[in-house]
C-alpha cells in the first residue's frame, strides 16, 4: 500500500533516481517519533550509489538520505524529551546499543545498518523513526545547517581516532581531498582543536577556486598537492617539514598513496573513504613507522557538532551551494556531480517545495 500524500525518493538502481509514493506510515510506537523531513543533503555516498560505484556495502533499491533535518510531528508515549515542533537530525549508523562493539563505537555495531545505504533512509516527507537515532537541535539552527550535522560528525569521529593529546598545535597536518568532508576536517581541526598548521590539498584547480572563494573568511588554506620527497633515501624520507598527521578524504587510491608518501616519520595517516583499488607503496608504512587508521561513521559526535555548527554557522553556511525541490531530484544529482561548482547540494522535501519548482 502506498500514500499519495507522502512521497519518498529512491535510487531504484544505478542511474535511476525517482519519486515514489511512500509506504503507509505506521503509528509511532512508544519509543518512536514521527518526523516531517525538511532537508536532505546529498553526500559522496549518494552520488556513488547513484553511479553504481559505491565502495562500501550497499543495496538497491534504496531510499537514500542520511544527512538530513526535520521537524517532530508526533512522539510515542515513552518519549519525554522531544515535542512536536522540535528540530532534529539523526544517525546514519543504525546501532543496537547493547552488543560488545557498541560499548566502544556504535558505528561498528555487530548488528549495524546504514540509513540511506543499506536500510531505507530519510528522503521521505514524513516518516517514523526510533527516538534513539535522533538528535534535537538546542541552538536554533536553521534547517539547512542542521542537515550538515552528519558529515561534520563523521569528520569529528575521524579526528578523535587520532586524538590530539601530546601533539602540538603547530604540528603540520594535511587533509587530502577538498570534498565536504575535507573542508569539515579543516574547519574542525582549526576551530575546534586549535590546529594552526592545516592545509587542504586538492588536485582540481577549479575546485580549489571554489573552496578558496567560499571559505576564505573561514581561513581554510587550500593548495595543489606538493610533494617534496623525490628521492627514496632515509635522509629524504625522515628530513624536512613533513606532516605529523595526514587525513585522506579523497576516496581515491591516488589520494591515499600521496598520504603515505608525504607522511613524516611516526606520522598518523587516517583513511576516511572507501577507495576500491589496491594501493601501491605500502613500504612507506614500515620504512617511516607510520600509524594507519581508518574511521567510519559519526555516531557519538552529534551533540558537540550541533554546538559547533551553531558557533561557526557563518563559516559553514557557504558549504551549501544549491537546494532543489524534491521533484527536481534528478537535477539535484546531476548538478551536485559537478565538483567544480558544487560542495553540498540539498533537497527540499517540504510540501511547500511543490510550489517553487
Ligand atoms: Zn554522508
Ligand atoms: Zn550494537
Amino acid at each position: 500500500m502506498a500514500n499519495v500524500d507522502n512521497f519518498q525518493l529512491l535510487i531504484r538502481r544505478p542511474g535511476a533516481v525517482e519519486i515514489a509514493p511512500a509506504p503507509i506510515l505506521r503509528a509511532p510506537g512508544p519509543k518512536d517519533v514521527r518526523v516531517r523531513v525538511a532537508r536532505v543533503t546529498l553526500c559522496g555516498s549518494d552520488y556513488a550509489l547513484f553511479n553504481g560505484r559505491y565502495g562500501g556495502p550497499g543495496t538497491y533499491p534504496i531510499r537514500f538520505g542520511h544527512e538530513w533535518s526535520g521537524i517532530v510531528e508526533e512522539v510515542g508515549e515513552e518519549v519525554d524529551d522531544l515535542s512536536p515542533g522540535d528540530r532534529v537530525t539523526g544517525d546514519c549508523s543504525k546501532w543496537c546499543g547493547t552488543c560488545p562493539s557498541c560499548a566502544n563505537d556504535r558505528n561498528l555495531c555487530r548488528h549495524i545498518g546504514k540509513f540511506g545505504i543499506t536500510e531505507d533512509g530519510y528522503a521521505q516527507q514524513s516518516l517514523v523513526a526510533p527516538r534513539k537515532y535522533l538528535y534535537p537541535d538546542h541552538h536554533n539552527l536553521p534547517l539547512d545547517l542542521l542537515a550538515l550535522a552528519e558529515p561534520f560528525a563523521v569528520a569529528m569521529h575521524a579526528i578523535r581516532r587520532v586524538g590530539t593529546h601530546g601533539s602540538d598545535a603547530h604540528d603540520r597536518t594535511v587533509v587530502i581531498g577538498a570534498g565536504a568532508l575535507g573542508v569539515a576536517l579543516c574547519l574542525l581541526l582549526q576551530k575546534c582543536f586549535g590546529r594552526r598548521n592545516v592545509t587542504l590539498w586538492e588536485t582540481s584547480p577549479a575546485r580549489r577556486r571554489l573552496i578558496r572563494h567560499r571559505f576564505r573568511c573561514a581561513g581554510v588554506d587550500v593548495a595543489a598537492p606538493s610533494e617534496s620527497v623525490d628521492r627514496y633515501t632515509y635522509n629524504a624520507l625522515y628530513g624536512g617539514d613533513s606532516p605529523r598527521v595526514v587525513f585522506d578524504a579523497s576516496g581515491s587510491r591516488s589520494g591515499f598513496e600521496i598520504a603515505l608518501r608525504i607522511a613524516g616519520p611516526r606520522a598518523t595517516v587516517v583513511l576516511l573513504g572507501f577507495p576500491v583499488e589496491p594501493v601501491a607503496e605500502m613500504r612507506h608504512i614500515s620504512v617511516k613507522s607510520l600509524t594507519v587508521l581508518g574511521s567510519i561513521g559519526g555516531t557519538g559526535e552529534f551533540p558537540q557538532i550541533l554546538e559547533f555548527l551553531s558557533i561557526h554557522r557563518d563559516f559553514i553556511e557557504p558549504m551549501i551551494t544549491a537546494c532543489y525541490p524534491y521533484h527536481d531530484v534528478e537535477n539535484a544529482f546531476s548538478a551536485g556531480s559537478n565538483k567544480d561548482r558544487h560542495i553540498k547540494v540539498q533537497i527540499d522535501l517540504s510540501k511547500e517545495a511543490d510550489s517553487h519548482g
